[in-house]
C-alpha cells in the first residue's frame, strides 16, 4: 500500500482567470513536472477527483451561494454564445470561466474523496493538487481566487459523514484563511490554527474571533526560524491539548521567500519541518490521518519545490 494519496483532475486545469493571473493552470503543471522528475510521484497513489455532491458542498456553504455560482456559470455560457467575454467577474481578483464550476466541484471532491480514502484506511494521508483554492471562500461569498472552501467542506464532511468528534485545520498559507474562519468560527468540533502575514490581504482582524481559532499574525519579512518558534510555542500545545482525530491542511506555499505575492521568507526546509510537526501530531492522536489541499503559491519553481518537500514528508520519502 502506498501511504500517501495524490488527488487531482484535469478539469482543475481548465479553470483560468485571464492572461497573467497568478492563480494559473501552470501551477498544477509545475507540481506534476516536479513530482515526475524527482520520482516522488512514483511513490504516490494517484486518484481522480470526483465532482463533489452539492449536498456536501452545503455542509460549509449556504444554498444560495452554491446556486448563485451555478447561475453565473449558466449565464456566462449564454453570454459567450451571444459573443460576450469569456469571464464573469466576482471581485477584482476573482472571475469564472465556463470550466470554473466543474473545477471547483473537483477541488472540493478531491478533499472529500481523500477524506473517504484516509478514513477507510486505504492510505495514511493524501495531498490534493487542486485549483481553484478554497481558504478565502466564505460561507456565502466567493473571493480571493476561491469559490468553495475545500478544506472546510472536507472537515465538516469528516465530522458529519464519518462521525469524528474533533478535527483540526492547519493553515500555513501567507494569507489569512478568512473564509475558513467564517465557516468554522464557534464550531468546537474544529480547531483551526494558522499564521499569516499581517497587515495583508484580506485585511481582516488579526486576532482570533472565536475560542476554536488560533491566529498568529506575523509581520512581512518573517523568516523560517521565527515561524518554527511560533509553531512550537503556539500551534503545537493547542493541537496536543485538542487531540484531533484527523488533520486538514490548507497548504499554501506563498509564504515562500521567492513568492511574488507574499513577503515572508520561508524555504522548502521550513515546509518540510512544518509538515513533520503536523505529521507527528497526527501520528500521536489521529492514526496519522492527514488530508492536505493546495491553496496559494505563485512562483512556479518555488511552489513545485515546496510541494515536493511537503509530499516527501507525508510519504516518508
Ligand atoms: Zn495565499
Amino acid at each position: 500500500m502506498n501511504k500517501t494519496g495524490y488527488f487531482s483532475h484535469r478539469d482543475c486545469r481548465k479553470h483560468e482567470m485571464g492572461q497573467g493571473h497568478p492563480e494559473c493552470p501552470e501551477r498544477l503543471d509545475a507540481i506534476e513536472d516536479r513530482l515526475l522528475i524527482s520520482g516522488v510521484g512514483d511513490a504516490l497513489e494517484r486518484r481522480e477527483a470526483p465532482l463533489a455532491p452539492l449536498a456536501d458542498i452545503e455542509l460549509a456553504h449556504g444554498r444560495m451561494h452554491v446556486a448563485s455560482l451555478r447561475g453565473l456559470t449558466d449565464g456566462l455560457r449564454e453570454d459567450i454564445t451571444a459573443g460576450g467575454p469569456p469571464h464573469v467577474q466576482i471581485d477584482p481578483d476573482t472571475c469564472m470561466n465556463v470550466f470554473t464550476w466543474d473545477a471547483a466541484l473537483r477541488a472540493a471532491g478531491a478533499a472529500i474523496a481523500a477524506t473517504d480514502a484516509v478514513m477507510a484506511g486505504e492510505m495514511e494521508n493524501a495531498f490534493c493538487a487542486v485549483r481553484p483554492p478554497g481558504h478565502h471562500a466564505c460561507r456565502d461569498q466567493a473571493m480571493g481566487f476561491c469559490f468553495f472552501n475545500n478544506v472546510a467542506i472536507a472537515a465538516r464532511y469528516a465530522l458529519e459523514r464519518h462521525g469524528l468528534q474533533r478535527v483540526a485545520i492547519v493553515d500555513f498559507d501567507v494569507h489569512h484563511g478568512n473564509g475558513t474562519e467564517d465557516i468554522v468560527a464557534g464550531d468546537q468540533r474544529i480547531l483551526m490554527v494558522s499564521f499569516f502575514q499581517h497587515p495583508f490581504y484580506p485585511y481582516g482582524v488579526a486576532h482570533s474571533t472565536a475560542s476554536n481559532l488560533l491566529n498568529v499574525p506575523v509581520p512581512a519579512y518573517t523568516r523560517g526560524m521565527e515561524v518554527r518558534e511560533l509553531v512550537m510555542h503556539e500551534w503545537l500545545p493547542r493541537l496536543e491539548a485538542y487531540r484531533p482525530e484527523m488533520i486538514f491542511v490548507s497548504a499554501g506555499f506563498d509564504a515562500h521567500r521567492d513568492d511574488e505575492l507574499g513577503q515572508m521568507g520561508l524555504v522548502e526546509n521550513d515546509y518540510a519541518w512544518i509538515t513533520q510537526q503536523i505529521k507527528a501530531v497526527a501520528q500521536r492522536h489521529a492514526q496519522g490521518r492527514i488530508v492536505s489541499c493546495l491553496e496559494g503559491g505563485y512562483n512556479l519553481d518555488a511552489l513545485a519545490r515546496s510541494v515536493e518537500a511537503h509530499v516527501r514528508v507525508l510519504a516518508e520519502l
